[in-house]
């Protein structure tokens, strides 16, 4: 069986985040989406609340082969405590990719077996991020299509609110 670990804040999981989702979810067997903490970023949703837009995206989208969890530590443990042999991730811009190959260096040094795999951003995609999501919606404007629609007002109210 072939399982992949998708890492990210997902603070929160957007609809570019569902794209690379979608195709890991085509390629595996099972994908385990991890709620990572970043140590360089300060989330505004937390842990839970992260998670459970994540269980909404999956039962909505029928993703029958993605769990959902979160992990404190090194991404290397949790891919070997579910069973992975890759991790999934996604590239938008060149500024991702120095970022990426930074990772993926450490995580070769961790572990002699795990490989990552990662998925463009589609075109329409390209330009969104977490961080786009929370700027549009604190000062009040439309995210609609940015982030998957079930949890539209749940992020909505929540940038609003703060
Ligand atoms: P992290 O803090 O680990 O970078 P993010 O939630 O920002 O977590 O991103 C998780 C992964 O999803 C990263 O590989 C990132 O490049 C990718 N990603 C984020 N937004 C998009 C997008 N719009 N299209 C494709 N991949 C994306």
């Amino acid at each position: 069986m072939t399982i992949g670990v998708y890492p990210g804040s997902f603070d929160p999981f957007t609809v570019g985040h569902l794209d690379v989702l979608a195709n890991a979810a085509d390629l595996f067997d099972v994908v385990y989406v991890a709620v990572l903490h970043n140590s360089q970023k300060q989330p505004t949703f937390t842990k839970e609340e992260r998670v459970q837009m994540i269980e909404n995206v999956i039962r909505t989208e029928g993703l029958s082969n993605v769990r959902c969890g979160t992990f404190d530590g090194l991404l290397v443990n949790y891919a070997k405590a579910v069973g992975a042999t890759h991790i999934v991730r996604g590239l938008r811009a060149t500024s991702d990719f120095e970022y990426e190959f930074q990772i993926d260096a450490v995580n070769r040094h961790l572990s002699q077996e795990l490989r990552t795999v990662y998925f463009m951003a589609s075109p329409a995609h390209s330009f969104l991020s977490s961080s786009n999501v929370k700027e549009i919606g604190a000062w009040g404007g439309s995210i609609q299509g940015l982030v998957p629609q079930v949890n539209e007002d749940i992020i909505s109210e929540r940038l609003t609110r703060k």
